[in-house]
C-alpha cells in the first residue's frame, strides 16, 4: 500500500471567545476552528482543500508548518509527528516544508533586495557557497518567470503576479518536498491566476513536489488538484479524486458549493448557499451542516455523521449517503 508523505490525524484547534469585557475574564466558550480533521497527502500529488472563509483550511495548513500549535492530534511527515518536535528537531525539516502565502509582500522584509530575500533561506539552511547561491537565485528567478535584473530590485517594485512568483521562488529555493499554498492566487486577476497555476503545475511535475493547495475558489482548486477535500466547520465533509467529485457530487454542502459556480451558458446562478458559517462550539450538536442543509432531519440535528468511504476513494460525511 502507498504510504502518505503527510498524514493529519484527528487534528483539533480551538480559539477562545471572550465576553464583552474581553480577556479580563475567562473565555465564555471556545470556537472549534479545526475539529477531528483527517487528511493524507501523497508524494507528487496536489491535494486541494476547499471551503468557505473561516472553515479551518488555513489553520490546518499553518499547523503543518508549525505556525499554529494544535490542541491535539498528529501531523505525521514521513512518519514523524511534527506536533511533538522541539524547535531544534523541527529546524532540519523546514527545508522540506514550505509555504506560499496569499499576501506574500507582507511576509517579506521590504528593505531586502530580491536577490538577498532568495539567498537568505539557503544561508539559514547552510546551502552552498556565495557563488553557488547566487547562481541558484538566478536559476530560480528564470524558473518562475522573473528576469535576472529582478535580483537587484525590491519586492514593492513588482506587480501582484510577480510578487506571487517571488513567493513561489522563495519556497522553491531550498528544494522542498511539500509546499502549502494558502490562497496563493485569490488576490490576482483571472488571467494572472491562470499563469501562476500553470507555472505551479509544471514546476510541481518537474520537481516532483507535493502541494496542499488551499482555496475558497472551487474553480481554481478543480484546475490544479488531483484530489479534493471539501472542508466545513473544521473538518472534511467530502473527499475524492477531482474528476470523481465533479461527476458524482454527494454531500449537500459540496453540491451547494458547486452550484455557486456561475454557469456561463445559462448566464445565471443555480441554487445558492444562504446564511453564514455558524460559530462551532462544544455545545453544537449533530451534523456540522445541519443549520444550512435543505435535507436536515432530526437525526442530523442530534448526531454527527462520520466521514465514510462510500465508493473506493470517495468519502462522505452525511447520514443520507450510504
Ligand atoms: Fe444534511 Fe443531514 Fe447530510 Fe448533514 S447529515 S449534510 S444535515 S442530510
Amino acid at each position: 500500500m502507498r504510504e502518505p508523505l503527510l498524514e493529519i490525524k484527528n487534528l483539533q484547534k480551538k480559539y477562545p471567545i471572550y465576553g464583552p469585557l474581553g480577556k479580563l475574564f475567562p473565555p465564555k466558550t471556545y470556537h472549534k476552528a479545526v475539529s477531528n480533521m483527517n487528511l493524507k497527502l501523497y508524494e507528487g500529488e496536489t491535494y486541494g482543500l476547499v471551503g468557505e472563509s473561516g472553515c479551518g483550511k488555513s489553520t490546518t495548513g499553518r499547523s503543518i508548518l508549525g505556525l499554529v500549535q494544535p490542541d491535539s492530534g498528529e501531523i505525521l511527515y514521513k512518519g514523524k509527528d511534527l506536533t511533538k518536535l522541539s524547535d531544534a528537531e523541527f529546524r532540519p525539516l523546514r527545508r522540506d516544508l514550505q509555504m506560499v502565502f496569499q499576501d506574500t509582500l507582507s511576509s517579506l522584509n521590504p528593505r531586502q533586495r530580491i536577490g538577498q530575500l532568495l539567498e537568505e533561506p539557503m544561508i539559514i539552511q547552510g546551502m552552498g557557497d556565495a557563488n553557488e547561491r547566487r547562481q541558484k537565485v538566478l536559476d530560480i528567478l528564470k524558473m518562475v518567470g522573473l528576469a535576472e535584473d529582478h535580483y537587484f530590485r525590491y519586492p514593492h517594485e513588482l506587480s501582484g503576479g510577480q510578487v506571487q512568483r517571488l513567493g513561489i521562488a522563495r519556497a522553491l529555493i531550498i528544494d522542498p518536498k511539500l509546499i502549502v499554498c494558502d490562497e496563493p492566487v485569490s488576490a490576482l486577476d483571472v488571467s494572472i491566476q491562470s499563469q501562476i497555476l500553470n507555472m505551479l503545475t509544471s514546476l510541481q511535475k518537474e520537481m516532483n513536489l507535493s502541494l496542499l493547495f488551499i482555496s475558497h475558489d472551487i474553480g481554481v482548486v478543480r484546475y490544479i488538484s488531483n484530489r479534493i477535500g471539501v472542508m466545513y466547520l473544521g473538518s472534511l465533509v467530502e473527499e475524492a479524486e477531482t474528476d470523481e467529485l465533479f461527476a458524482n457530487t454527494l454531500h449537500p454542502y459540496t453540491q451547494a458549493l458547486f452550484a455557486s459556480i456561475p454557469d456561463f451558458k445559462k448566464k445565471e446562478r443555480k441554487v445558492s448557499l444562504s446564511g453564514e458559517l455558524p460559530v462551532y462550539t462544544d455545545e453544537f450538536k449533530g451534523c456540522v451542516f445541519h443549520t444550512r442543509c435543505p435535507h436536515a432531519c432530526d437525526k442530523c440535528r442530534e448526531c454527527a455523521p462520520e466521514l465514510k468511504e462510500v465508493i473506493p476513494g470517495h468519502k462522505v460525511a452525511c447520514h443520507l449517503v450510504k
